[in-house]
């Protein structure tokens, strides 16, 4: 007896159909140059556990790489344009775009960083503007700027939209342009002569292919490990906490501490996190569990150093979510593996990916329907600087 139970076959499958694999679904649907079929394996058709609906789905651009600040900016300017872009019939979805700034802030010792940071953003005409000392306490009189040396702000082009929302715009575009969205697990991957031939899913059903994509976000490593492609991508939980303060601040934009904090407002409320330092990461963590330890023993004496108006607060709500974290560099891993022709991957975006989709989905999209990059030149972010080992790093990680 035939041990899967149907077949079919499409031109490529995308595995994983969170903000990312949805993007690309998108870019190639609606590219006229491209008339091939597409499906999108998702094993959670409700996206409780991925990483795009558990994240704060801020966008900046205020990176140090250059292809960073070039992807926010295409980003950007497609968020603004989304409830068009995405229309289906006369449904204009709603991310909920609030334009506001990031603050990053540094010490004495982080202003060397800043400023190189700063000058490639001017470089890429990033509208981001650096602040001494004496400027950050008049603008920001609630800020304690004791050990701080000097800040970049945003002027434009930053905020914070909802994840969920733009990954489910995406998709119902996709869906209306044909995409085929199968509510499955991929399994295995089936290669002949250092090519894709099909996918296996845990459903037993067997789907050939022309191409596949790996967008599995924090699974990608594992999923590509099925493969034997080596890929330094793993889940690193990273806590958010809701909180309520006694007193507010009106103009908070999203202040990032060099402590490693971020806080930023939400409505009537605030959401903070807080990052481990790269030189003691955490292990890799796939349990969705909060650490509350983090808020107590952390966040809120770090908060109150920096912004003494939250040392009354109240912690309302919690939740726990995975980056997809890129060990080798914390940046995305973009791009076609060498020498499995038909093998694409998109993932390791450690904390900046639901910012990145846009751009991102159009590069895989290019890739595959051209065979280059026609719109962002993302070559560094390529596969291949995972084969030999060298870093292309992104310093501004929060
Ligand atoms: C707390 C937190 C805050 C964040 N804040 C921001 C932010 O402010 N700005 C920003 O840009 N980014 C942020 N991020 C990062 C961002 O969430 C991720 O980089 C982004 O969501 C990655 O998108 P994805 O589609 O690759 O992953 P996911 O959304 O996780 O999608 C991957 C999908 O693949 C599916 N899948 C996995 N394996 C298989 C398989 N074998 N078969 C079928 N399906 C499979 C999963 O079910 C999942 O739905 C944050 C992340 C966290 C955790």
């Amino acid at each position: 007896m035939n041990k899967f139970r149907h077949s079919m076959s499409y031109d490529i499958v995308i595995v994983g159909g969170g903000i990312i694999g949805s993007a690309i679904a998108y870019f190639l649907s609606s590219n006229p140059d491209y008339s091939g079929s597409v499906a999108v394996i998702e094993k959670d058709s409700t996206y409780s556990y991925g990483s795009t609906a558990r994240s704060l789905g801020s966008i900046r651009q205020q990176f140090s790489t250059p292809e960073n600040i070039q992807i926010s900016q295409y980003s950007f300017e497609f968020l603004v344009n989304a409830a068009t872009t995405l229309q289906v019939h006369d449904t204009r979805p709603e991310i909920n775009l609030i334009e506001s700034s990031y603050l990053i802030l540094a010490t004495e010792d982080g202003l060397g960083q800043l400023k190189s940071a700063h000058k490639v953003q001017l470089d890429c005409r990033a509208p981001v503007e650096f602040l001494d000392k004496d400027t950050i306490s008049r603008k920001f009189p609630w800020l304690n700027t004791d050990d701080i040396a000097a800040a970049c702000q945003g002027a434009g082009n930053e905020g914070w939209f909802d994840p969920y929302s733009m990954l489910i715009a995406l998709k119902n575009k996709s869906l209306s342009l044909g995409v085929r969205y199968i509510e499955d697990e991929a399994m295995a991957v089936q290669q002949q002569n250092k090519l894709v031939t099909g996918v296996r899913l845990a459903s037993g059903t067997n789907i050939a292919c022309g191409a596949i994509v790996n967008a599995a976000g924090a699974a990608a490593g594992g999923f590509a490990k099925l493969s034997q492609i080596p890929l330094p991508v793993s889940p690193r939980k990273r806590c958010v906490f809701s909180f309520t303060s006694a007193e507010s601040i009106d103009d908070l934009p999203l202040v990032v501490d060099p402590a490693g904090f971020y806080v930023r407002p939400e409505g009537d409320s605030y959401l903070c996190g807080w990052t481990p330092s790269e030189s003691d990461p955490d292990p890799d963590d796939f349990s969705l569990e909060v650490d509350y330890e983090i808020f107590d023993d952390i966040l809120w004496p770090l908060m109150a150093h920096r912004i003494p108006r939250f040392e009354a607060i109240r912690l309302s709500r919690a939740w726990a979510g995975h980056y997809d974290y890129n060990s080798l560099d914390q940046n995305g891993i973009v791009g076609k593996h060498p020498d499995i022709s038909n093998y694409f991957i998109a993932t390791g975006f450690s904390g900046h990916g639901v910012q990145q989709a846009p751009a991102v989905g159009r590069a895989i999209s290019e890739l595959m329907i051209y065979g280059r990059l026609v719109t962002i030149d993302l070559t560094n972010l390529g596969y291949e600087r995972v084969l030999s080992n060298s870093r292309y790093s992104e310093h501004n990680i929060i």
